[in-house]
């Protein structure tokens, strides 16, 4: 029998990149999705790009029995990339509860499973949330975590520890935690991409919903940061690399390479830009002017966050290719799909 990767989350914004590029690597892959951040229509974008239609299976990970159910049915698993959770840091902060489950509980059913397995591969979604404005840049693996400043980034956090803990107490358990800086961008093709359900949280959505006039001016939250243009830096990683180190390093654990059964990898492109330079880049590669203001600091917002990418080159051997206009431009033809297949 073939072996599966199951991808949680799969038909989210960075699932179905992961989803396409395990297909292109010749994987079978099923996916578990609750659909409540995505459409459906999302497996038949996969399928344009790839020719396959993955299995998909509706469960929502909180329910216990399910997930043991889906195991039962499933018995080649060979590894699970776990991108399945709530995302929102404002809503966290409102229903904290609701993040501490879905976050959390979904990962510990999981891990209460694998662990029971001869052999599991595990691959978890984190975030470099969990540096918080880091004393140093760019910032590197060893850099100390910092308390969260949302209940979102606790459950990235307390996740780390969970899989830690266990990893120790179950060698037959190898895993990897991937601290993502900021993915942005779609496939080239537009058959998939981000599809942010109300107002978007980040920064690239907004700009291409202003841009296609969904919304009527994009909001510059502060530019008396201590920057070379007074706005904030981050590091815009394009989702097509970003899919493709997921891979990369599942195959590192089910090839057995790893040196321990737990890992942390930076990635991102280690390059900062500012929210500034983004709109620029924007404006230059699509040709559209966009409208926008300086509005008030955001509470939360750190300063400058960018990736020490040395650990992810040397050790996974993977970097990335894509720069910041090649992400923006797909970003821009996504929502122009997305626009006109609204409009019919
Ligand atoms: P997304 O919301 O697009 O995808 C998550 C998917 O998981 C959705 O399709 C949703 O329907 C599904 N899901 C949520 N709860 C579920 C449950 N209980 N059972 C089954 N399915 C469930 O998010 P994304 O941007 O693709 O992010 C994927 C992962 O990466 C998340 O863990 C997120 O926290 C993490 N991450 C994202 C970013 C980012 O900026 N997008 C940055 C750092 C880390």
């Amino acid at each position: 029998m073939k072996s599966k990767i199951l991808v949680t989350g799969g038909l989210g914004f960075i699932g179905s990149h992961t989803v396409v590029a395990l297909i292109e690597q010749g994987y079978e892959v099923v996916i578990i999705d609750n659909l409540s951040n995505s459409s459906i229509n999302v497996l038949g974008g996969i399928t344009k790009i790839t020719q396959v239609t993955p299995e998909f299976e509706n469960i929502d990970l909180r329910n216990k029995e399910e997930v043991l159910g889906f195991f039962e049915k499933h018995t080649n698993i060979a590894g699970v990339i776990h991108f399945a959770a709530s995302k929102a840091v404002g809503e966290s902060v409102e229903n904290p509860l609701l993040y501490y489950e879905n976050n959390l509980a979904t990962l510990i059913y999981l891990l209460q499973r694998l662990s029971e397995k001869e052999d599991a591969n595990f691959i978890f979604s984190s975030s470099c949330t969990v540096y918080g404005q880091a004393d140093t840049l760019p910032i590197s693996e060893s850099a100390p975590v910092k308390k969260a400043e949302s209940p979102y980034g606790n459950t990235k956090q307390i996740g780390e520890e969970i899989i830690k803990d266990t990893c120790k107490v179950h060698p037959n358990l190898k895993a990897i935690s991937l601290r993502y800086f900021n993915p942005i961008g779609a496939h080239p093709s537009a058959e998939i991409g981000e599809l942010p359900i109300g107002t978007p949280q980040n920064l690239v959505p907004f700009i291409t919903q202003t841009a296609i006039g969904k919304r009527e001016q994009l909001s510059v939250f502060g530019n008396d940061y201590p920057t070379n243009d007074g706005t904030c830096i981050r590091d815009y990683i394009h989702v097509m690399d970003l899919a493709r180190a997921h891979v990369v390093a599942l195959k590192r654990l089910m090839n057995n390479e790893a040196e321990s059964n737990y890992d942390v990898f930076n990635l991102g492109t280690g390059k900062g830009n500012s929210v500034l330079e983004v709109i620029q880049s924007f404006e230059r590669t699509t040709g559209k002017k966009l409208s926008y203001k300086i509005a008030e600091r955001r509470e939360g917002d750190i300063t400058a966050a960018y990736a020490d990418t040395i650990k992810a080159n040397s050790v996974l051997g993977w970097r990335s290719e894509k720069d910041l206009d090649e992400a923006l431009e797909s970003a821009w033809k996504w929502e122009k799909k997305v626009t006109d297949s609204e409009k019919n």
